[in-house]
């Protein structure tokens, strides 16, 4: 490694830190507003619930790890779909840093001769473990997981649909997560994100009811009278059998009460919407500090030596692929205002932003506009050796949840 790169890549680690630094005070920020509008107590409640849940949690985790390092299949060296494949993990091994000895990478197709060798086929813990690694493998995926020992992981289908150098930028992408140790840094934010929704929901909840006593008795005379009062109004006015009346007269009393509890206690609507509000901020912080690790797993996997129009071309193909899976439309056919919604509580920076920061990276390292264009927008190319193609689509069936609601992909993916 010559000194420039080197130079780089410390730079681009402290870049990484201070991200991380910056988003832990963001949501130190949102906790210290929290106690003040509720309680410091509140805080230390729920620092002690998630704290407790956090160690159950990570108990399962470990099992989690275990299980997938000792029972999923690993990749030969010389894949059919990928003939280069263990010295690419020998490069990226190396330039990572990463643990030597074990340089190989993993698939998430569960090897169920080894379990049965390891003694685990029997053990009932593993079979939920299994099921959903073996669903995961159909769809093309890549990951990193492990706290101690990384693991890294490829679907069939992913290096199936990939060429060469595009399965280098998508395991590049998963070693720099790995070596800027993204998993662990998403611990404390995850953390204290946790403290902070806690803590706004017991605020939350302490307002409702503090709130409803001091109104007391005028607060429950009013829904029940106000309530009737409604009831009389809409019947003289409306017709008797509307069917939304329930409706309406249920609507009537909830406003009626909440105007006299607002009365009794003018802070409750305010602290009401601020435990929402700070709630939503410590979930949307979790979420950008994320798609900043996902840009510099980008960037990153470029200093490793990844080719950027590679890195564009593989993301456009998963992307493709996994729409055509769901058969949702792909997102750049959604209209402007819901992408950028989307995008803003995503694990993942849409595909558009990556690509254009990835085309940024492809100028700077002297690639023509005209082979940027064709990698951002041109066909994609499949190798001969390839059993899917753009032509004749064996996009894999839909299995699991790998889209929310939205259509959006989430944590399993893309590349993640
Ligand atoms: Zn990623």
């Amino acid at each position: 490694m010559c000194i420039y790169s080197y130079v780089l890549s410390k730079l681009y680690r402290l870049k990484d830190t201070l991200n991380a630094a910056g988003h832990y005070a963001a949501t130190g920020g949102v906790i210290a507003a929290t106690a003040a509008i509720g309680s410091p107590y509140f805080i230390l409640g729920a620092a002690g619930y998630v704290a407790y849940k956090s160690f159950n949690a990570h108990k399962g985790r470990k099992n989690y790890e275990e299980f997938a390092e000792d029972s999923l299949r690993v990749h030969p060296e010389k894949h059919k779909f990928s003939p280069n494949l263990g010295k690419m993990a020998k490069t990226l091994y190396e330039k990572s840093g990463l643990k030597k000895g074990k340089e190989r990478i993993h698939g998430f197709r569960v090897d169920a001769e080894r379990m049965i060798r390891n003694g685990q086929d029997t053990n009932p813990l593993v079979d939920s473990f299994k099921d959903m690694f073996n669903k995961e493998a159909r769809l093309p995926n890549a990951q990193v997981m492990g706290l101690n020992t990384p693991l890294v992981m490829i679907t069939e289908p992913l290096l199936d649909m990939l060429t060469c150098e595009e399965e280098e930028a998508v395991l590049a992408h998963e070693f720099v997560h790995a070596a800027s140790m993204h998993l662990q840094k998403s611990i404390p934010q995850k953390f204290m994100q946790d403290v902070a929704v806690n803590a706004n929901t017991i605020t939350f909840g302490a307002t409702v009811v503090t709130s409803t006593f001091s109104a007391g008795l005028g607060g429950l005379a009013t829904y029940v009278v106000g309530g009737a009062l409604a009831q009389a109004g809409i019947k003289a006015t409306a017709d008797s059998h509307d069917p939304h009346l329930k409706l309406k007269i249920g609507t009537a009393r909830g406003a009626l009460a909440l105007g006299i509890v607002q009365l009794a206690n003018p802070a409750f609507l305010p602290v009401c919407a601020a435990t929402v509000g700070l709630s939503m901020g410590a979930g949307m912080l979790t979420k950008s500090f994320s798609r900043s690790n996902e840009y510099q797993a980008d960037r990153g996997a470029i200093e490793y030596g990844a080719n950027p129009l590679a890195m564009i071309t593989a993301l456009r193909k998963v992307n493709t692929a996994l729409h055509k899976a769901a058969g949702i439309p792909e997102p750049k056919d959604q209209p402007f205002i819901q992408r950028e919604l989307r995008n803003l509580f995503s694990t993942h920076p849409t595909l558009e932003r990556r690509v254009a920061k990835l085309s940024d990276i492809a100028r700077k390292a002297g690639f023509s506009d005209a082979e940027i264009d064709n990698a951002a927008n041109g066909e994609l190319q499949y190798d001969q050796h390839s059993t899917y193609s753009n032509k004749s689509p064996k996009a894999p069936k839909r299995r699991g949840r790998v889209f929310d609601q939205d259509g959006n992909i989430e944590k399993h993916l893309i590349v993640a």
